[in-house]
């Protein structure tokens, strides 16, 4: 462990979602962190907020808005889709949600409250989502900018492939 404040007691660069693991505990642990770090920065985790975290943190798997939509109306908060657009907007902000652009979908995050640039390794058969750190301003990219003196503010590192589970089936 690197970093004292982290919640989820994995390694920093091991990406969270594709292995076993105590799954209530994950959930737990990210609506504990979220819920924190509202209170801290004075944000308002609304009960639309917190439903919208909380559908995606019980999956490792990017939802669409549609389908979170869904399930808001099918929870009582009614069917209006401005009211997931802007809980969605306002989770994402705030870094407690990815959205994953190849999918047009969205996706907790599994490193709250850490300072990160996510990349994702998207299983193309079960649509399952881990997420990693990435660190691209070190990388060859960042080289890259640092040659032509151009600031990364943000990248976006999304991976197809196969998850070890749909691996094994194979
Ligand atoms: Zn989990
Ligand atoms: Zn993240
Ligand atoms: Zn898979």
């Amino acid at each position: 462990m690197t970093s004292e404040t982290h919640p989820i007691p994995v390694d920093a660069t091991a990406p969270v979602g594709f292995h076993k693991h105590d799954h209530d505990t994950c959930v737990q642990t990210a609506l504990g962190a979220a819920e924190a770090q509202c209170k801290k920065d004075g944000l308002r985790l609304t009960p639309v907020r917190r439903k919208v975290l909380e559908m995606l943190l019980q999956e490792h798997r990017a939802l669409g808005a549609y389908a979170i939509l869904d399930r808001l109306r099918d929870a009582g908060f009614g069917s209006q889709p401005p009211v997931a657009y802007r809980a969605l907007d306002f989770l994402v902000q705030n870094g407690f949600v990815h959205k994953i652009e190849r999918l047009n979908a969205f996706v907790a995050c599994s490193h709250p409250g850490a300072e990160h640039s996510p990349a994702f390794m998207i299983c193309r058969k079960c649509d399952a989502v881990a997420e990693a750190k990435s660190a691209p301003a070190k990388g060859i990219l960042g080289a890259a900018a640092r040659a032509v003196g151009f600031e990364i503010e943000r990248t976006v590192v999304e991976a197809e492939g196969i998850c070890p589970d749909c691996t094994e089936k194979a």
